[in-house]
């Protein structure tokens, strides 16, 4: 049921779009900057004469071609640094069918026309991630931020058996707590073990890989599920409760998000076996969260942005009460930052190399 669920961002580029939304996940690519220049390095050391590059989930707006962008500046620098002949770069972007490509085309655009005519060309792939995307042993490097999260379908386990994700009645919720999240666990692993397999298949040997995606520490032991859709749900909760949103409806609303901790990250590599891990890095997020733009508005539109094709989808047109709702939740002073500061988060970056028998 799940897979016909719309998981895209928001569209076009006007207020309540994932591209004037993004600017917390825009803020998480540039840590994984450094880890993508070191995977082009250690690239660069094969002198390839061509380079392909591709990230995974780009979505619409500034962050789609970011890690793309700081992908081929590290191949210049490396290039000019060392008086080596630049590769031809060939830059692929994925993302779901449903995703704005318009938007990314103009972004892709100008980045090829940065570079000398024929240097960098540009793509777009469209399609799933947990499905074969390239032909095998053609891409040099994957790079991928803020996607994994969102699973192939919410788990059947509890789909089939119409147990709810985030039962309306607290005490119902508590007693399922371990269960549910256990069940989102064991789908993350089927669904980031195949994301795995089929990468190594398209990597050429010695190919890189750098992810990035929201989880939590490991030894967090207080949030279950990934913060953004405990904050979403919590809204969508007091929405039933008023009677905006029916309660039946709510509590068969599955939303397919997973965030893992580092150890499970970790677990999950090793053993699948493709590939080993070069560098993994655990920032702590509430930071990027907590800025000076951290209003009640503010976060209720980046949860917007990125919520609502979904829910609209179960819903209908319930967005702009559920803005209303959250604005009214996070009034009273000290609120907001009481709730973001609830649940820890972190930000995953892990920089894979493909081992030589995978
Ligand atoms: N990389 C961007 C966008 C992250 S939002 C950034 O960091 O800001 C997550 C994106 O993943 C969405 O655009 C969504 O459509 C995409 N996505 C989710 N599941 C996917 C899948 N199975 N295959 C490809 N893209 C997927």
């Amino acid at each position: 049921m799940a897979s016909k669920q719309m998981v895209f961002m928001n569209h076009g580029e006007g207020e309540t779009s994932y591209a004037r939304n993004s600017s917390a996940q825009g803020g998480l690519q540039k840590r994984m900057k450094p880890l993508i220049e070191a995977a082009i390095t250690d690239l660069c050391t094969l002198y390839p004469k061509k380079m392909v590059i591709a990230d995974l989930g780009c979505s619409s707006g500034p962050n789609a071609i970011a890690l793309v962008s700081f992908a081929v500046e590290a191949i210049n620098n490396h290039c000019v640094q060392l008086e080596q002949p630049p590769p031809e770069v060939c830059v692929l972007l994925n993302d779901l069918p449903g995703n704005d490509f318009n938007a990314v085309v103009k972004g892709l655009v100008t980045l090829s026309e940065s570079s000398k005519p024929g240097l960098v060309t540009v793509g777009i792939i469209p399609g799933s991630f947990y499905e074969r995307l390239f032909t095998s042993g053609s891409v040099h490097l994957f790079c991928s931020s803020n996607c994994q999260n969102w699973l192939s379908e919410a788990p059947e386990d509890l789909t089939r058996n119409l147990v709810p994700a985030y039962d309306v009645d607290e005490h119902a919720r508590h007693e399922r707590l371990h269960m549910v999240s256990e069940a989102y666990a064991r789908q993350f692993r089927k669904d980031f073990t195949l994301f795995l397999e089929l990468r190594a298949k398209e990597l050429v040997q010695g190919g890189r890989m750098v992810v990035s995606l929201v989880g939590k520490s490991s030894d967090d032991r207080t949030s279950q599920f990934l913060h953004l859709w405990e904050m979403f749900a919590k809204i969508l909760c007091v929405m039933a409760s008023e009677g905006v949103i029916d309660r039946a409806k709510f509590n068969s609303f599955y939303v397919p998000l997973y965030g893992p901790s580092d150890k499970e990250l970790r677990e999950i590599i090793q053993e699948e076996g493709s590939f080993s891990i070069s560098d993994m890095r655990v920032h702590d997020r509430s930071s990027s969260l907590n800025n000076p733009n951290t209003t009640a508005s503010w976060v209720a539109n980046q949860l917007r942005a990125a919520f609502e094709p979904i829910v609209v989808q179960h819903f209908g047109e319930v967005m702009d009460e559920f803005v209303r709702t959250a604005e009214r939740r996070w009034s009273v002073e000290g609120s907001l930052e009481e709730e973001l500061a609830r649940y820890p988060r972190a930000q995953l970056v892990v920089s894979l190399a493909k081992n030589k028998k995978a």
